[in-house]
């Protein structure tokens, strides 16, 4: 048995509607993922859209990550999706991507930054936005690639999260090294 429900979302871009078939019994909080990654997608096309009306280029290209050293907002569903994706890839891809998770977290621990992350992720009701925005102009100043990137590319392409779908960039493109 399903049920549908319309969805309606307004982005900066547009407004992006949608019908979703959700069955009537219990289900794993993973199967929004497929939704999530949708929105992620469209609410990008919406943006192209928007951008090529407005006269715009976007300079989203190959091989520039620019955006894959910023904080990617994950909610609960998509961390345990993307933990048993890596949960499942061969050993020597797992152990590599383990392990550059477990320097990322060394780093931020560094950084001091890892608690106040920690701190965000855990509390009962969002953060401020202010103290949200001073803990990600903090990790973008560090430049920390996201430890899924190889060679400027994402390496998880096909399982990356919904924010990660939905960044677009008009103004020229920088190469952070
Ligand atoms: S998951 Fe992929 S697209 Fe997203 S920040 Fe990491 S490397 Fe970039």
């Amino acid at each position: 048995m399903v049920e549908r429900f319309e969805v309606a979302l307004n982005t900066p871009a547009g407004r992006l509607t949608t019908a979703i078939d959700v069955p009537t019994g219990l289900i794993p909080i993973a199967s929004i993922i497929p939704l999530t990654r949708r929105l992620g997608e469209e609410a990008a096309q919406l943006e192209v859209q928007r951008a090529t009306e407005t006269g715009q280029t976007i300079s989203c290209r190959i091989g520039c990550a620019a955006c894959c050293r910023m904080l990617v907002p994950l909610s609960a569903p998509e961390a345990f999706t993307l933990r048993d994706y890596v949960g499942q890839l061969p050993v020597d891809r797992r152990t590599l991507l383990l392990n550059r998770l477990s320097d990322t977290k060394d780093r931020l621990i560094r950084e001091g930054l890892w608690s106040q992350l920690n701190d965000a992720a855990e509390a009962s009701t969002m953060a401020p936005d202010e103290e949200l925005e001073s803990i990600n102009r903090s990790y973008y100043a560090l430049r920390i690639p996201c430890p899924y990137l190889e060679n400027e590319l994402c390496s998880i392409y096909e399982a990356r999260p919904a924010a990660c779908r939905e960044l677009l960039v008009t103004s020229p493109a920088v190469t952070h090294h």
